[in-house]
């Protein structure tokens, strides 16, 4: 499948690192279906997982989980955003569960960004993507 969208390149301000147990911030409402805590970005203390906090629109900024992962030899750093975790798949749980599923293996929250740059280090060929379902990507090849 073919698209005619251009290739293009996204700016985005990384504003650091987010630790749930660290944050006071909680000006937003988490996104998890039946939860409503207060949020400092789109989950809650309970639900919020550690990332990046990249802000891709301005004043709209979300927290970019890193997960590794293996799967056929291949070593992966998987991106998933605080909203896609929290609206598509409920928690931390249940999408690495979905990863699992998909055949992935050793699949680790990244804690900190040290633990991410430890990753480039020791796999310098590893594959930093958002995540996407493999169930999708199959999907599109039958189009
Ligand atoms: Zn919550």
């Amino acid at each position: 499948m073919f698209s005619d969208m251009t290739e293009e390149m996204v700016r985005t301000a990384v504003r650091g690192w987010y630790d749930p147990f660290k944050s006071q911030k909680l000006g937003n409402v988490c996104v998890v279906k039946g939860c409503g805590l207060p949020a400092a970005y789109h989950l809650c203390p309970e639900h919020a997982v550690p990332g990046a906090v990249v802000e891709v629109l301005p004043g709209k900024p979300n927290v970019i989980g890193h997960w590794f992962a293996e799967r056929k030899g291949n070593h992966f750093l998987l991106l998933l955003n605080d909203w896609s975790l929290g609206a598509v798949f409920g928690n931390r749980k249940q999408f690495e569960k979905r990863l699992i599923s998909e055949g992935y293996t050793r699949v680790c929250l990244m804690p900190t960004v040290e633990d991410v740059f430890i990753v480039f280090r020791r796999y310098p060929r590893v594959i930093h993507t958002p995540y996407e379902s493999l169930n999708d990507l199959e999907a599109d090849r039958d189009c």
